[in-house]
């Protein structure tokens, strides 16, 4: 009795393996078509507005290569800027990899420090107001090239799924 439980738990164990093999597998497969597609499409969009060179921020505070795949909110971050790299190169733009240190702390338009709330926005002092992601774009844009710009306009957005990206709410292009 003992014996036929042990060896129907043993195959039980091994029938749940193999599925989670398999889930693995197709999850990283996804995860791969997503960051392809990411990538594509944000490539194509930047060489149909005329950029010659990507500045790719990246933070020093989130593992890069540590972990697993599905490191960081489902992006290995590592991956995904490789993605965006290797299809960067094939249409001929320059990527650049820039730390994205403290540019969240000061505001991109007059330098003062801003305060954090509620998540993913940010307040300055002279009562302007905006996603952190936004903020933080003119810094690393400043980071790698000493450009200042004066305010981002229409900034692009897009969700990504297996087969498309789509702009979110309108934004262009
Ligand atoms: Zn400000």
């Amino acid at each position: 009795m003992g014996i036929t439980n042990n060896i129907g738990e043993r195959e039980a164990h091994d029938e749940l393996s193999r599925e989670n093999s398999i889930l693995f597998g197709k999850l990283k497969n996804t995860l791969f078509r997503l960051r392809r597609n990411y990538a594509s499409h944000l490539v194509k969009v930047l060489h149909e507005l005329r950029a010659s060179a990507i500045c790719l921020g990246y933070s020093l505070n989130v593992a890069h290569e540590e972990g697993n795949e599905f490191t960081l909110n489902l992006w290995s971050y590592r991956k995904l800027m490789d993605a965006v790299e290797l299809k960067a190169q094939e249409y001929g733009l320059k990527a650049v990899e820039v730390v994205e240190h403290d540019t969240s702390k000061y505001c991109s338009y007059h330098g003062a420090g801003l305060e954090r709330y509620p998540r993913g926005v940010v307040s300055c002092p002279s009562g302007r107001r905006l996603h952190s992601d936004l903020n933080g774009a003119p810094d690393i844009l400043k980071n790698a090239t000493n450009s200042v710009v004066s305010t981002v306009k229409n900034p692009f957005s897009f969700l990504v799924n297996h087969n498309l990206a789509a702009p979110i709410n309108g934004c262009k292009p």
